[in-house]
Formats: C-alpha cells, sequence, structure tokens
C-alpha cells in the first residue's frame, strides 16, 4: 500500500513534531496519483504493510494572511490530489476564523478529513470528549483520533488507520 497524506492545522498546533515523530526512510514510492510539481514532500513514513508520502499544502496552513487566487487553487488541487487530509487542532483553542476558512476549503473536496486532536498530554482524559463533541458536527471527519505527537501517544495507531484508506 502506499499514498499521499497532507498535513495541514495553524502555526504552532504540532505539524513538524508529528513528522519528527513519524519520520521514516526516504525511499522511491510509486503511485497513479499524479501531483502537482509545488507539492513539497515532507516524509516518507515506511511500515510494513506500506508507506505514507506526507505533502505541505502551501496556503492552507496560514489562513490568516490573504491568499491570492494561485494560492487557494493549488490549495485545492493539493485537497484532492492526496489520498487523506490530516488536520491538527489543539484542544484548547476555540473554532476560529481560520479554522472556517480551512473547513470552506475542505466542503470543497471529496478527500477523506481526519480530525486530529493533538497535545492531549495537557489535558484530563475526559476532557479529550469535550473537544470532539466540539467538532464533530463541524465537518463529516471520517476518523477523529486524539494524539500526542510530543510524546508518541496513538500515532503508530494514526499511521495503522492512515494505512487502510490507502
Ligand atoms: P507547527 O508550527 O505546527 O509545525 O508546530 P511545532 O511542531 O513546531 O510545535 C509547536 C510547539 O508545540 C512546540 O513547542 C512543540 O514542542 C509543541 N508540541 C507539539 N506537539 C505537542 C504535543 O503533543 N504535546 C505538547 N505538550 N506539546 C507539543
Ligand atoms: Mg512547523
Amino acid at each position: 500500500k502506499s499514498g499521499f497524506v497532507t498535513l495541514i492545522g495553524r502555526p504552532n498546533v504540532g505539524k513538524s513534531t508529528l513528522m519528527n515523530q513519524l519520520i521514516g526512510q526516504k525511499i522511491a514510492i510509486t503511485s497513479d496519483k499524479p501531483q502537482t510539481t509545488r507539492n513539497r514532500i515532507q516524509t516518507i513514513v515506511t511500515r510494513e504493510e506500506g508507506q505514507i508520502v506526507f505533502i505541505d499544502t502551501p496556503g492552507i496552513h496560514t489562513p490568516k494572511h490573504k491568499l491570492g487566487e494561485y494560492m487557494v487553487s493549488v490549495a485545492e488541487k493539493t485537497l484532492r490530489e492526496v489520498d487523506v487530509v490530516l488536520w491538527l487542532i489543539e484542544p484548547d483553542k476555540t473554532i476560529g476564523k481560520g479554522d472556517k476558512y480551512v473547513l470552506e476549503q475542505l466542503k470543497k473536496t471529496k478527500t477523506p478529513v481526519f480530525l486530529i486532536i493533538n497535545k492531549i498530554d495537557t489535558l484530563p482524559k475526559e476532557e479529550i470528549f469535550d473537544v470532539i463533541n466540539k467538532y464533530k458536527d463541524q465537518y463529516d471527519f471520517k476518523e477523529i483520533i486524539p494524539i500526542s505527537a510530543l510524546r508518541g501517544e496513538n500515532t503508530d495507531d494514526l499511521i495503522k488507520i492512515l494505512l487502510k484508506y490507502l
């Protein structure tokens, strides 16, 4: 199995930490999915069951800054071309303007979207359900997965679940 995944989310949500936690070997990958040259490979995760290429979605991680039409089109294209989109959020943050923007972009694509609640090491277990409840009706998320990118909690499960979608 092999496929492409993109990771989106606000600055400081833990995207780089998750990439570092998952970091894999750089092995050539073959896929029949066409990729835009604008897409930057962040890392390739290799497991016995398959390989996942994580690629960057320029434009959508920085919803604060005013996006040109070109950036929007690149972001939309990336969201369409990947197999799964991971949207990272932090538990303590409210759903803001930037999040609404991301949700609008996600609604334009049929690509499966997972909601990844990061930094669960910073809150009591029972509060995770409150976060899930806050987000679950905002979008038809295929999976909602709480993780700690820093401590590697649930990150192996995330990979296992991702591989099922490839
Ligand atoms: P990015 O901007 O989305 O790439 O975020 P970074 O990966 O740079 O992380 C921003 C900050 O959040 C850093 O100080 C990380 O150590 C911290 N961080 C990331 N993941 C976690 C986590 O799971 N738990 C905790 N407590 N901190 C985290
Ligand atoms: Mg980063």
